[in-house]
């Protein structure tokens, strides 16, 4: 876990203080605003629904009474009387339409709130990683953090809302009834509030047992999701099919969401438990209200009307009052799994990225100045003490095992990584004052773990330079470069042939027909003058290989490239050839000074030039 990253706003339970537990809320002020900002129309009308619905409760309470009244004591009349209950009826109906018109306004409203607010979140999280770095990627942790707030973070936001409008609901309930309870008797009203604090309380403290479990347990969501890969994507099903792979995985799959699902529901249980203890605490309370109010009514102290109206009023507050705490304590919930999604949208990667857009010294070239990097995590260096200087035009072939360093000096030169001592000088300026696009816009990249694009064979070319991606001169000019125009030509669309099994007429390419796909992406960069290629042509024939390093030598003069290769007779072609170990540069010259020079190089060299013959 890296320093930013470490602070723990969460707390550990109920026990922690109240202040501790005021500032879990802090994250509902956000998600209000991230609704009202999402949509102001929508917002409006769910306030002021919530207000009828919070309101109209109380009124039909209210004219319930009136009706009653109006009937008792005038049983046998007609005229009149019956006409005024009969409004009152009609009253009541009216009311009760309103309240459920208002109801189903709240529940479509609610609808395309989650739908908008789902969006808007995931837009929010991929464009923060965006700004990530490869290190962050690379961070077990931080990608469990990227994970949580990916699975709850699109419905969490809505939730909240949905309880803060609620809670408002429930609250002026609570208020109208409440008033209409004080006429009977404050000590009503006092039962009614004291009998739900127990099951609050409760409430709060499972939100906080759940949540615990939820952020422990990414790394066994991950590794589920990671599960499901193996066993249901189109890329692994070759080897998982073949090695009979499928039955071991989908145990591990099962075990680990027994495991999950023992803590879970042993928290189901006890918190059901709770619930039906604490519930029955609530009802005794109400009985005893009912009972006071009857005795009350025998006594002749309240009408009829009364006593119905009461007995409602106290039954619907307490229940608006049960929700009303419900709603605080899934309020402090949803605030738990908005603290993730906040931590991670707060994280703000170190950019380390200046402003210079011109070299002092473009006939420089790269130089690479005592460069280490330790990857973190790791104690060993994967590089050491590098020295390098590369003026333009040149070529430079790196060689060596795997494992060497090979692929981390090109991630350096890339600024994927920053050095961990050293420098880094392009055309006279530390790459750490280069400004980043300025810098990339001047490389051109190629991976031996490459993307293949599940696009079009035009379009896996053209993402090469982003900013002529879909302009097909281009296309075919990069193609005949890395020698992919061929085949493309021969596929029944030709560029506009959709590649890839994932979408329907996906045409599949061989390993080393995508290899020829990623090297014209590389020569798409025109306007690059730093052209990398890590094993390109690993996949390639002998012929194709060479054909493609004749044109890598003969780029204009000022590019610089950098290759790296095992095949001898592609390396020898460079101006400067440098051959690590462990990290560390052992030899370096061309193929003529280190064949002559008859170390580590020329040993390599003999031996494959034997196997050819
Ligand atoms: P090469 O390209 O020469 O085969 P690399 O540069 O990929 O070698 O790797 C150099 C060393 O760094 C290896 O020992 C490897 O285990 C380690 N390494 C490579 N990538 C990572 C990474 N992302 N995190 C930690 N260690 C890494």
């Amino acid at each position: 876990m890296t320093a930013e990253m470490a602070s723990e706003p969460v707390p550990n339970g109920v026990g922690n203080g109240v202040r501790r537990y005021l500032d879990v809320f802090r994250y509902t002020g956000r998600a209000l605003h991230l609704v009202w900002s999402t949509s102001r129309g929508i917002s409006i009308c769910l306030a002021t629904l919530s207000v009828v619905v919070g309101a109209l409760p109380a009124a039909v309470a209210y004219v319930g009474k009136l009706i009653v009244d109006a009937v008792v004591g005038h049983i046998g009349d007609t005229g009149p009387s019956a006409d005024l209950a009969l409004r009152f009826v009609a009253y009541e109906l009216a009311l009760v339409i309103a309240l459920n018109a208002a109801q189903r306004g709240i529940a479509v409203c609610e609808s395309l709130l989650r739908a908008l607010l789902g969006q808007r979140v995931n837009e929010m999280i991929l464009e923060k990683a965006l700004t990530l770095r490869l290190l962050d990627f690379e961070d077990s942790e931080f990608y469990d953090r990227l994970t949580r707030a990916r699975r709850e973070a699109s419905s969490r936001p809505l939730s909240l809302v949905k309880r803060v409008f609620g809670l408002g609901q429930n609250a002026i309930s609570l208020v109208v009834y409440g008033s209409l309870l004080l006429s009977f008797s404050p000590w009503a009203a006092m039962i009614l509030a004291l009998a739900s604090i127990p099951i609050f309380v409760a409430e709060t403290r499972f939100s906080n047992d759940a949540f615990r479990l939820f952020r422990w347990r990414a790394p066994e969501t991950r590794k589920q999701m990671y599960l499901e890969s193996l066993l249901a994507r189109e890329d692994n099903a070759k080897e998982v099919q073949l090695f009979g792979l499928g039955p071991a995985f989908l145990a591990r799959y099962r075990a680990i969401f027994e495991t999950l699902f023992g803590e879970d529901s042993a928290l189901t249980i006890k918190r059901g438990l709770w619930g039906l203890v604490l519930g029955l605490l609530s009802t005794g309370a109400f009985y005893a209200a009912y009972a006071w109010i009857v005795i009350t009514t025998i006594a002749g102290q309240i009408s009829l009307g009364d006593m119905t109206m009461y007995l409602l009023v106290f039954k619907q507050g307490q229940s608006a009052l049960a929700a009303l705490l419900s709603a605080i304590g899934g309020m402090y919930e949803d605030n738990l799994y908005l603290s993730n999604l906040y931590e991670y949208l707060q994280y703000a990667p170190p950019t380390g990225e200046g402003y210079v857009r011109q070299g002092t010294d473009p006939s420089d070239g790269i130089r690479f100045e005592k460069v280490s990097f330790v990857y973190p995590g790791t104690d060993v260096p994967a590089l050491s003490d590098i020295d390098l200087h590369i003026p333009p035009g040149h070529k430079l072939a790196l060689v060596g095992e795997n494992g060497a360093g090979k692929t981390t000096l090109i991630k350096l030169l890339t600024r994927l990584y920053e050095p961990t001592s050293g420098r880094i000088v392009i055309d006279g300026v530390d790459a750490r004052q280069w400004d980043g696009a300025t810098l990339r816009k001047r490389i051109g990249v190629i991976f031996q773990d490459f993307i293949r694009y599940q696009l079009l064979a035009g379009e896996n070319i053209g993402v090469g330079d982003v900013a002529v991606l879909d302009d097909r001169e281009r296309w075919q000019d990069a193609a005949r470069m890395g020698m992919a125009d061929e085949f493309i030509e021969r596929m029944p669309n030709g560029y506009e042939t959709q590649l890839g099994r994932w979408f329907k007429d996906g045409q599949e390419l061989s390993v080393g027909q995508w290899q020829k796909m990623a090297l014209a992406r590389a020569f798409m960069r025109r306007d690059a003058d730093i052209l990398v290629l890590d094993e390109p042509t690993a996949s390639m024939d002998a012929a194709a290989e060479a054909e493609v390093f004749q044109r890598f030598r003969n780029l204009s003069t000022e590019r610089m490239g950098i290759v790296i290769s095992h095949r001898f007779s592609t390396v020898r072609m460079a101006d400067q050839i440098v051959v690590l170990d462990g990290g560390k540069i052992v030899e370096r010259g061309s193929h003529e000074q280190l064949m002559a020079e008859t170390g580590r190089y020329a040993h390599l060299f003999q031996l494959q030039a034997a196997g050819y013959r």
